[in-house]
């Protein structure tokens, strides 16, 4: 971390829709989305699924008193965790929250302040001592998040809408794709463009190619539509990432053999990993 240019990755939460905490989800976890970067002395933080709890608690340890949290989007596997986090009640911390998909619909500080409402959670945003900002751009923008770290995004096809992200930093970049749905056999032109080129692209493999004509409108992607897509942008490596509830460590052990078997670029997301760029 010492390495001024180094960029890592964290992953805290890797489940899609819901948190899965029974034991045949442990081997690839159960939280839902989080994920860490660190990059030129910042700290970035997408999305703040359950998996956010326990990343509070290390920044809580380490006194780490400020980050940006960039969210995808407002659906509750992306924001549930956000009360939840520790650091956001402490004084003399601040956070920055950024979301690109809620220009016309009130914005994010309505959207998190209304999830964080009674009769449906006691305990209200104004609760959290920290200094909170609360920005909302349109996805397609660039946000400097500090010297030498920039984070640009793009539109995604989901209910509601959703933004990826592109962290670039020292001549490196990592990309946070989730969550979206493509149309088989036409690569999404907006996703294409943000990850060419990239180091690590994490993308939303909630389904698998069999299984995704019968969640048509569901807004997910999979596995084989990562794979493509990193080939086709130039990308070096593919995160699976937003694993189903519904595949349990099994079910993602056959996963995990078949993109090994198909690509030696490809990797599934376990809560915990870490990788440096
Ligand atoms: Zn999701
Ligand atoms: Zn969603």
């Amino acid at each position: 971390m010492a390495d001024a240019s180094a960029l890592t990755v964290r992953f805290w939460g890797v489940r899609g829709s819901i948190a899965c905490p029974s034991p045949e989800y442990m081997g690839f976890g159960g939280n839902t989305s989080c994920v860490e970067i660190r990059a030129g002395g910042r700290l970035v933080i997408l999305d703040a699924g359950t998996g956010i709890r326990p990343l509070g608690k290390l920044l809580r340890g380490e006194g780490a008193t400020e980050a940006d949290i960039l969210f995808s989007h407002t659906h509750w596997d992306h924001v549930n965790g956000f009360p939840f986090f520790a650091p956001a009640f402490e004084p003399d911390h601040a956070f920055r929250v950024f979301a690109g998909h809620l220009g016309e619909e009130g914005g994010i500080r309505e959207a998190i302040a209304g999830h964080m409402h009674e009769p449906m959670f006691p305990v209200p945003l104004d609760v959290m001592k920290a200094r909170l900002s609360f920005t909302d751009f349109r996805a397609g923008e660039t946000l400097e998040i500090g010297p030498g770290v920039r984070a640009r995004t793009a539109p995604l096809n989901h209910p509601n809408g959703a933004t990826a992200y592109r962290i670039e930093h020292a001549g490196r970049a990592v990309c946070y794709v989730t969550d979206t749905e493509h149309v088989p056999g036409r690569p999404d032109e907006n996703v294409l463009n943000l990850i060419a080129d990239a180091d690590l692209v994490i993308y939303d493999s909630t389904y698998t190619d069999a299984e995704l004509p019968a969640r048509g409108g569901w807004g997910h992607s999979t596995w084989q539509e990562g794979l493509r897509l990193v080939r086709r942008a130039g990308a070096r490596r593919l995160v699976v990432f937003h694993h189903d509830p519904d595949h349990d460590d099994e079910t993602m052990a056959a996963i995990e053999r078949e993109l090994a078997a198909e690509s030696a670029e490809g990797i599934v997301a376990r809560e915990g990993m870490q990788l440096e760029l």
